[in-house]
């Protein structure tokens, strides 16, 4: 059988890596870090079929510019003069329409729904990583932001999803672990959550299981290429012979793929998350604070609170105290008796969502490169395609029909 070398061994990687060990695959992790922290992590772990609108859409440009002066904002582009970002925002610009919209919308409902099937299959087997189905719930506490989200739920409507438009009183109702000041809300059924701590550990215990070779701590430098092919992966650890090569290597792509004369443009959007142990008094169902951008995950006991979006780069580590103030701001605005304080610094989670211009994920076969497949650029929604993108993978690999189109997740 053939072996498979696996570069990043975040959730995208490990769930491609289990996809093909499951098919009989030699199969081989390498990953920079220890593996115990990242992007795949500290995230806010929800599953969401929901999220059919990409980052890149009509109004997001001027929604974007206004909140770069507001130093608590959401969103944020760090500027710097710099060809990678004048690129990424050119080609952001290009795709922020409603035609790229309408094409999108589909192809992210497909895939995530498929990848919810997936974690669900996994949960049966063993849920020790907190599956649960409980939805998610868009709050709002203005009419503006109101007309928008409604508008979303109605467009998830068309493409078979089940949605509920509360009003305030029944926002009330179904939230039942704490008061909510909004003036309204709508309820995505289709949505899931899990602990991505937990799922990683979980995922990585299947790995063992299914005799994947993991090397941690081992850094991929570069390649030696022969007949439009790699033959060799050059680490800090010596070289290794490969037949499949998987890219999974989120924020740091375009980096590895230059080693490749690859162009992936990518930029790490920064975002930071906080989680509180063992809270008895806190919200039962995964929520967005619209207003605020910030998603709120009750995970087990504990419950996350996550958000903003610096698009930065991967050496920008600081946590930006302000952009946390902000997300504080909204939980306390929206939930009025949970009265959260700042966390300390020590206590914040940051990680590098990858970002591609288009909003869209790349999951394709490299066209150059005869036994190179790239997976990378999830952005926010990484934990929830990861199983899908895996499955993908390994049929990408054994020339099958993919499972959903793959047409909008090409480079
Ligand atoms: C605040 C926040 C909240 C989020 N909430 C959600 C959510 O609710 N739902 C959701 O679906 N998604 C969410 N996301 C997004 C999700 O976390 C990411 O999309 C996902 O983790 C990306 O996974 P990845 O495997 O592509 O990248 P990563 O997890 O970053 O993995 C890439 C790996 O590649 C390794 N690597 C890089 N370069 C090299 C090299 N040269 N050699 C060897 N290894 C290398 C890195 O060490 C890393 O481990 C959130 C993100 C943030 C920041």
């Amino acid at each position: 059988m053939k072996k498979v070398s696996i570069i990043g061994g975040g959730i995208i990687g490990l769930c491609s890596a289990y996809y093909l060990a499951k098919e009989g695959y030699e199969v081989v992790v390498f990953d920079k870090s220890d593996m115990s922290d990242g992007c795949s992590y500290g995230n806010a772990g929800m599953i969401v079929p929901s999220h059919i609108i990409p980052l890149a859409q009509p109004g997001m440009i001027a929604q974007g510019i206004k909140w770069m002066f507001d130093s608590q904002s959401p969103f944020y582009v760090k500027p710097r003069l710099n060809l990678d970002l004048m690129k990424w925002g050119l080609q952001f610009y290009k795709h922020a329409n409603l035609k790229h919209v309408e094409k999108a919308m589909p192809a992210l409902c497909n895939l995530s729904l498929l990848s919810k099937d997936l974690y669900q299959d996994f949960a049966q087997q063993n849920n020790s990583f907190f599956y649960e189905e409980k939805g998610l719930l868009m709050l709002y506490k203005t009419e503006k932001t109101g007309e928008e989200i409604q508008h979303e739920g109605i467009l998830a409507e068309k493409l078979g999803l089940e949605v509920d438009f509360l009003s305030k009183e029944e926002v009330s109702q179904l939230e039942k672990g704490t008061a909510t000041n909004v003036i309204g809300g709508v309820h995505y059924k289709s949505d899931a959550h899990v602990y991505p701590q937990k799922f990683m550990q979980f995922i990585k215990e299947e790995l063992k299981r299914l005799n994947v070779k993991i090397h941690s701590q081992t850094t991929v430098n570069d390649f030696v290429l022969k007949n439009n092919a790699i033959a060799e992966i050059i680490t800090d650890k010596g070289n290794f012979e490969a037949d499949e090569v998987v890219l999974a290597t989120g924020s740091w792509s375009p980096h590895i793929a230059k080693k490749l004369n690859v162009s992936i443009s990518i930029l790490p959007g920064k975002g930071y998350s906080f989680t509180l142990n063992d809270q008895s008094h806190k919200p039962s169902i995964p929520t967005i604070l619209c207003e605020g951008k910030v998603a709120v995950t009750p995970m087990n006991n504990d419950i996350r609170f996550g958000g903003t979006m610096e698009i930065t780069h991967t050496n920008d580590t600081k946590i930006n105290q302000n952009r946390l103030q902000g997300i504080v701001n909204s939980i306390n605005d929206f939930y009025p008796d949970l009265k959260i304080e700042m966390p300390k610094e020590q206590d914040t989670w940051f990680g590098f969502r990858p970002c591609t211009p288009s909003g869209m994920p790349i999951i394709t076969r490299d066209k150059k490169l005869k036994n190179l497949t790239l997976v990378t650029g999830h952005a926010m929604m990484g934990l929830s395609l990861a199983p899908a993108t895996g499955k993908i993978v390994e049929e990408i690999i054994s020339g099958k029909k993919t499972s959903v189109d793959t047409q909008m997740f090409q480079l």
